[in-house]
């Protein structure tokens, strides 16, 4: 997520009123008994059966598609695909429909998902996030009941109905594979605005929906699963590297860009067209409908294509060219973007920009800064979406990381007074804040205010990136930066596991530095 530009710096997150959560109903549909094929509509029954009833079989999916995963991946790296075999895979179908005046979207279906339990201890319940019913979020969601090995269960909602607790009648041992089925439901409520921005939802006839369907959450390797609440300003979601196939059914005159790489269509009826993408490797998925104009660039093999809205086709190109320039820099500084393409949405409204894998929301298109939102989100493929990270408990590790890479930008861009100037500006902000020795390393909802979470985590947690850097010196920095990609790419990093990894690069101790910064604070030596 991006704040800092795109969003007067003390005015951020307007629209991040409380809005009441919904009601997960309690009468719900069981899958349908029809072992439907990808793309036919979904209609479930709407009987409620009671838990450990016999349940009608699940969808028919053909789990061995290797070869769509391996489409979504370039040449050179197909073989990612395989190299994860316990990776959660999904397999989800929906279709998408709105009223005439396009100012409400239906989201309605089903996904087949297939968990492997990493642990070396047994599993007695597996967890799903509906995010669409967080506050960030303009739209509500029901799910369930579940289909488990062949057995109905009626999951318990948890979280103002955020999440979704799946008690298992046998404990899923280590290792072993459990199949579960789960239909649902998503409405969008009220428009999106610049004034009120959200991170899914109907904007200026458009439809941004990242993460509309029951989200597995990243199982920590304590065995907890991480379904913590996810406070106003920061970014929502936890979620380990899976696989999706979906199937979705839309208007065929819209326009759909989602995360990963379009494998097929098929016409429909009634004007629909079913439209299946394969991610490759990724910890989310997010889809964006509407009348875009599009433009494309090209960075080595990979593709940027940006959509934007009919007002805003002026910007298109540049839009594109921006983000495949960001893509060969973050490239140089890093390493591989493994995918084939990246899409680039006119989002208006969504906040100044948000980051999913192989799909970023910008919010401000039009706007004086929107390519500073573009290189930001962009620097998430890297830090959020190759490397993951907790987002709500260490946002530094993504957050900072993405701020400091706009100044990498810049520099192999040549524009160095540009990559100068936006320390400068950090610096100038942090000590006009004060309190410069609030640490960078706080979960997002112990700091103060969402103010002083983009100031201490995004500002300060970029001027850390620079301090480590003048440590590491040049090499050692690029050095740092490359290891921990490859150490960490597809998984899920930690503090610890960066300062490790940093440690490791300089063949020294780094506790001071990271004490000072990141972990307890203290006096800076902020020129
Ligand atoms: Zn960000």
């Amino acid at each position: 997520m991006r704040v800092r530009h795109a969003v007067p710096l003390f005015v951020l997150c307007m629209g991040c009123s409380l809005v009441s959560a919904p009601i997960l109903v309690t009468k719900t549909p069981v899958p349908s008994t029809a072992s439907a094929a990808p793309g036919e509509p979904v209609t479930p029954a709407s009987a409620t059966l009671a838990a450990g009833t016999p349940a009608p079989p699940t969808p028919d999916v053909d789990w061995t598609t290797e070869a769509d995963q391996a489409q979504a991946l370039l040449e050179a790296f197909a073989d990612d695909a395989a190299s994860l075999p316990d990776a959660t895979r999904y397999w989800i179908e929906a279709s998408v429909t709105f009223d005439p005046a396009f100012t409400r979207a239906v989201i309605e279906g089903r996904g087949r998902m297939r968990f492997t339990n990493p642990l070396d201890r047994p599993l007695d319940e597996i967890a799903f996030m509906l995010w669409p019913n967080n506050e960030q979020y303009a739209a509500e969601m029901q799910a369930g009941p579940v289909v488990v090995g062949g057995l109905l269960v009626v999951p318990e909602a948890q979280r103002e109905g955020v999440g979704l607790r799946v008690p298992l009648a046998r404990p899923l041992a280590p290792g072993e594979v459990i199949d579960l089925t789960i239909p649902f439901r998503v409405v969008t409520t009220e428009p999106v605005r610049l004034s009120s921005p959200k991170r899914f939802g109907i904007a200026q006839g458009m439809l941004m929906a990242p993460t509309f369907y029951p989200l597995i959450p990243r199982l920590t390797p304590s065995g907890e699963w991480q379904v913590a609440a996810a406070p106003p300003g920061g970014d929502t979601t936890n979620s380990d590297v899976a696989f999706y196939d979906v199937y979705l059914t839309v208007p065929e005159e819209l326009v759909l860009a989602a995360t990963g790489l379009e494998i097929g269509r098929t016409p429909g009826t009634s004007g629909t067209v079913t439209v299946h993408h394969a991610s490759g490797p990724v910890r989310d998925f997010a889809f964006a409908l509407g009348s875009f104009v599009p433009a494309e660039a090209v960075a080595g093999e990979v593709v940027a294509r940006a959509w934007v809205l009919p007002e805003h086709a002026a910007e298109a190109e540049s839009l594109a060219r921006t983000a495949a320039r960001a893509l060969q820099a973050y490239e140089d500084w890093i390493g591989p973007y493994p995918y084939d393409e990246l899409d680039v949405i006119d989002a208006p409204g969504a906040f100044g920009g948000i980051e999913y894998p192989g799909l970023i929301l910008i919010g401000v298109v039009g706007d004086r800064a929107d390519d500073d939102v573009v290189i930001h989100e962009v620097a998430h493929q890297w830090f959020y979406a190759l490397i993951g990270s907790d987002q709500l408990l260490e946002p530094w590790l993504d957050e900072g990381a993405a701020s400091y890479l706009e100044t990498l930008y810049y520099e192999s861009t040549g524009d160095v007074r540009t990559a100068t100037r936006l320390l400068d500006e950090d610096r100038l902000i942090l000590r006009s804040v004060g309190r410069t020795e609030t640490p960078i390393g706080l979960p997002v909802g112990e700091y103060a205010s969402e103010n002083d979470y983009a100031v201490f985590v995004y500002l300060k947690g970029a001027l850390f990136f620079d301090a480590l850097r003048n440590r590491l010196g040049e090499d050692g920095f690029r050095g740092f930066l490359q290891a921990y990609f490859a150490e960490h790419r597809y998984g899920f990093a930690t503090a610890e596991a960066f300062q490790t990894m940093a440690e490791a690069t300089c063949q020294c101790d780094l506790t001071g530095l990271f004490d000072l910064w990141v972990f307890e604070g203290g006096p800076l030596p902020i020129p």
